[in-house]
C-alpha cells in the first residue's frame, strides 16, 4: 500500500537483523489490518556497511536518514570489527546519524510489565506497573563544553578540565519536548539539575519555569536536585511521569531507571531532533541493547526492545497512539501468558525463540483486533 510516511530501517549487525525481522512482520500486520503503512527503505549500517562499502554509514544512507520521517535502528558492532581504529568502527555510523540529524532529546522509558516485575532488583510493589520517561539532553552540556582537556601546570601537576555549558535555546528546546510528551502521558514533568551549586543548573531551572508558565501552564512542573532524584528513583520510582535533565545527569539517571526494569532485552529508546517547519521532527528509534555477539545467529534474542521501539515510533513520530497501545497490550498479554525468551526466563515459564515470540505478538494482535 502506498504511503507518504517515509521510514528508513537500519537493522545493523549481530542480533539487530534478527530482532528487526520480527518488527517488519508486525509492520506488515499493521499495513494489512490497520491501514498503517510506510514507505520502507532498508539499508546497511555499522559492520555490515563496512563489509559492503568500507564505511559504517555511506553518504547516501545518511541522506536517506535526513529525508525520512523516522529511522528505525537495530544495533551495531561485534568482534569482527573491534581491531579497526576508532574513527572507522561500526559505532561511528550511529554517532554520525545522531550528530547530523541533530538529535538533541533522548527518550528512555522505564516500563515494567507486571509479568516481569520480579526481574527487578527492587521489591515488586515498588516497580509493578512502573511507567516513567527520562528525557536526556543529548548534544550539549559537559560532554561537549569548552574549554576541555588535560594540561600540565607550571609546577608540574596536571589538571583535567571539562566545562558544563548550556544556552537558553538548548534548554528551551529539550524542555518543550518534555512538556509536549507529558501532554500525551500523565501531564507531569520533573525538571532535574543542581541549581543549588551550579549556575548552569540555576539557568536551567529558571528557563524551565519560564517555558512552563508561558507555553504549558496545564502541565504540572516540579524541580528536583539530581542527587535527590537518584535517591527517589530507587525509593519511590512510581512518583514520576516525565523526568527531563541535562546530558550528564541524564546519562546516569537513565541507566539507573533502566535497571529498575531489570531486563536489557525489553528496553526501547528514541532520540528526537527539531521540527523542520513542515511539522516533521527528525527521529531515530532503537533498542538500548547492543548487537549481543554472544547469542547472534542462534535465534534466541529477545525482539521486544526493538518491537517497543517501533511502538514508540508510532506514538511519537506519527501520533498513532492507539496503534502503539495495541502493540504494548500485545506484549503485556504474551508475557502474561508465560512466554519468555532466554534473557527474561523465569521458573515455570515457557522458553521460546525470537521467531516464536514474534509469532505470539502477531497472534495477540489478531486477537486484540478481532
Ligand atoms: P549488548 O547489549 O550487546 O549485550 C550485553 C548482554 O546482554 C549480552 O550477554 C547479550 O547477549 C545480552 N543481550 C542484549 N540484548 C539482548 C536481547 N535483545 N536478547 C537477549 N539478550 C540480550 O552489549 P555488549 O555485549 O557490551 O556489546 C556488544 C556489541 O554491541 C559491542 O560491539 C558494542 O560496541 C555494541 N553496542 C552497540 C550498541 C548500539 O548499537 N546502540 C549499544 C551497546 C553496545
Amino acid at each position: 500500500m502506498a504511503s507518504n510516511r517515509k521510514l528508513l530501517v537500519l537493522p545493523g549487525d549481530g542480533i539487530g537483523p534478527e530482532c528487526m525481522s520480527e518488527v517488519m512482520r508486525i509492520a506488515d500486520w499493521f499495513a494489512n489490518y490497520r491501514a498503517v503503512s510506510f514507505d520502507i527503505t532498508e539499508e546497511l549500517v555499522g559492520g555490515a556497511a563496512i563489509d559492503a562499502h568500507g564505511t559504517p554509514l555511506t553518504d547516501e544512507t545518511m541522506q536517506l536518514a535526513l529525508d525520512s520521517d523516522a529511522v528505525l535502528f537495530g544495533a551495531v558492532g561485534g568482534p569482527k570489527w573491534e581491531g579497526l581504529e576508532f574513527a572507522a568502527r561500526p559505532e561511528r555510523g550511529l554517532l554520525r546519524l545522531r550528530k547530523e540529524m541533530d538529535l538533541f532529546a533522548n527518550l528512555r522509558p522505564a516500563l515494567v510489565f507486571d509479568a516481569l516485575a520480579d526481574a527487578s532488583t527492587l521489591k515488586r510493589e515498588f516497580v509493578a506497573g512502573l511507567d516513567l520517561m527520562i528525557i536526556r539532553e543529548l548534544t550539549g552540556g559537559i560532554y561537549f563544553g569548552e574549554p576541555r582537556g588535560i594540561e600540565t601546570l607550571p609546577d608540574g601537576t596536571r589538571r583535567g578540565v571539562n566545562t558544563q555549558v548550556y544556552t537558553t535555546p538548548e534548554i528551551e528546546r529539550v524542555l518543550r519536548v518534555a512538556f509536549d510528551l507529558a501532554g500525551k502521558r500523565q501531564g507531569r514533568v520533573c525538571s532535574v539539575e543542581k541549581a543549588n551549586v551550579m549556575e548552569s543548573g540555576e539557568l536551567w531551572r529558571e528557563i524551565a519555569q519560564e517555558i512552563h508558565d508561558k507555553e504549558f501552564p496545564n502541565i504540572e512542573l516540579t524541580h528536583m536536585y539530581a542527587d535527590n532524584c537518584a535517591m527517589q528513583l530507587v525509593r519511590q520510582p512510581k512518583q514520576f511521569d516525565v523526568i527531563v535533565t541535562d546530558n550528564l545527569f541524564g546519562d546516569i539517571l537513565s541507566d539507573c531507571a533502566a535497571m529498575l526494569t531489570g531486563s536489557l532485552g525489553m528496553l526501547p529508546s528514541a532520540s528526537l531532533g527539531a521540527h523542520d517547519g513542515t511539522g516533521r521532527r527528525r527521529a531515530l528509534y532503537e533498542p538500548v541493547h547492543g548487537s549481543a555477539p554472544d547469542i547472534t545467529g542462534r535465534g534466541v534474542a529477545n525482539p521486544l526492545a526493538t518491537v517497543l521501539s517501533y511502538s514508540m515510533m508510532l506514538r511519537y513520530s506519527f501520533d498513532l497512539g492507539e496503534d502503539a497501545d495495541l502493540i504494548e497490550q500485545a506484549v503485556k498479554n504474551v508475557l502474561g501468558g508465560g512466554l519468555r525468551t532466554g534473557d527474561i526466563m523465569q521458573p515455570g515459564k515457557a522458553k521460546v525463540s525470537t521467531r516464536v515470540m514474534g509469532d505470539a505478538i502477531l497472534q495477540e494482535l489478531n486477537a486484540l483486533a478481532a
